[in-house]
């Protein structure tokens, strides 16, 4: 199809970025420290800085952050952590790899997780939160914290969509005990393959994930704990330190695009919004629609590719439909209705506007909805 709107495109057509980032490999492979080189470190006090943590530790990626996070706070086996019945599924896998049982939340309109679901769900066996900040909006931390403080829980941020986020000033994954963070390609701030980070203010924390990250071992000989290897490789973090400068920006496109999206939708669709002190990442920029399926369907004819993240909620999986724990019709009436609209620092306003024209297109043809 010619003129294809493509959902996402990873590829590097900027020449002074690429040669930016293709310098700052090559500096890997001349000081030949690939395996926790100097610029995973200073990565670490990047975004350590960047947050507002104390402490930042680089991990392999943002499933290996939730899971070692939950493992720094000795969460495992008897225990159970409450989430969102909305989130890739990376989430409730986390959880579960440590032994502990998911307890699935509801969410709101805003498609995250519901406190008074959350207050509803908690037991003796509660040690955790993972509140997930989904499209890349923070959830409602000052009730969760509230929640959390009240019943002696943890909270973990599920914060890999919205690295950069902040909610009255203050960034996503400085809210809890730990916060979690994917820089996998498709998310805005990215690496050139897997990544992730964990931050915290606890120095016992940080140094037990230096240990978890590491077989659980310290100095890479005692073993203290089994554990996996989940180090964040010096190439990545060579790349992220490169692009961090170039995150406001990167966000402020989306929110260009979000502005567009905005005035041509609202009366249309439900559109997504910040509320006053918000300020969201847009990782995705997911409408909720009817008749969800026809309108995709009618976009990918004119050459707009869409996506449904996600098509299940984790509870309703294969692997977790039998036993799920909790309470989510909110959610199962808002997984038929999300769709999410291409947003991204390369489209072009012509792009925008166009699949704008196309989204109303569809419903003046079948009458609003
Ligand atoms: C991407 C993502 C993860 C997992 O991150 P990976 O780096 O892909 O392992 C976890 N939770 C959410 C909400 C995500 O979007």
């Amino acid at each position: 199809m010619e003129n294809k709107i493509r959902f996402m495109n990873l590829s590097i057509e900027d020449s002074k970025l690429r040669k930016e980032l293709l310098q700052a490999v090559d500096a890997v492979f001349q000081h030949g420290w690939i395996i926790e080189g100097p610029e995973v470190q200073e990565l670490e006090q990047e975004i350590a800085r960047y947050c507002g943590r104390q402490y930042a530790v680089g991990v392999n990626s943002g499933t290996d952050a939730l899971f070692l996070g939950l493992k720094s706070l000795g969460i495992g086996i008897g225990d159970e952590v409450i989430t969102s019945a909305m989130s890739w599924i990376a989430t409730a896998n986390a959880i579960t790899l440590t032994g502990a049982k998911p307890v699935f939340a509801d969410i709101r309109e805003d498609l995250n997780i519901d406190p008074d679901s959350i207050r509803k769900l908690i037991t003796p066996q509660t040690k955790a939160i993972i509140p997930v900040h989904y499209t890349g909006k923070i959830c409602a931390m000052h009730s969760i914290m509230h929640l959390a403080d009240e019943h002696h829980l943890h909270v973990i941020e599920d914060a890999a969509q919205a690295f950069g986020a902040t909610y009255k000033g203050q960034r996503a994954g400085s809210f809890g005990t730990i916060g979690c963070f994917s820089m996998n390609p498709m998310k805005v701030y990215s690496a050139c393959g897997e990544a992730g980070m964990v931050v915290t203010d606890k120095q016992e924390i940080a140094d037990r994930l230096i240990a978890l990250r590491h077989n659980g071992t310290v100095n890479g000989e005692v073993c203290l704990e089994p554990s996996l290897n989940g180090r964040l490789d010096t190439l990545q973090a060579a790349i992220l330190l490169k692009r961090l400068p170039q995150l406001a920006q990167l966000i402020e496109k989306r929110h260009k695009v979000a502005q567009i999206y905005e005035a041509r939708l609202a009366n249309w669709v439900d559109i997504p919004r910040e509320a006053a002190g918000e300020y969201d990442t847009f990782y995705t920029y997911t409408i909720r629609v009817g008749e969800r399926d026809a309108l995709q369907a009618y976009l990918t004819e004119k050459g707009i590719e869409t996506k449904i993240r996600h098509l299940y909620l984790m509870p309703d999986q294969p692997a977790y439909q039998h036993n799920a724990q909790g309470d989510w019709p909110n959610a199962k009436r808002l997984i038929k209705n999300i769709l999410c609209l291409p947003i991204h620092e390369k489209l072009s306003r012509a792009d925008v506007e166009f699949v704008a024209a196309s989204v109303e297109e569809f419903y003046q043809n079948r009458g609003k909805d």
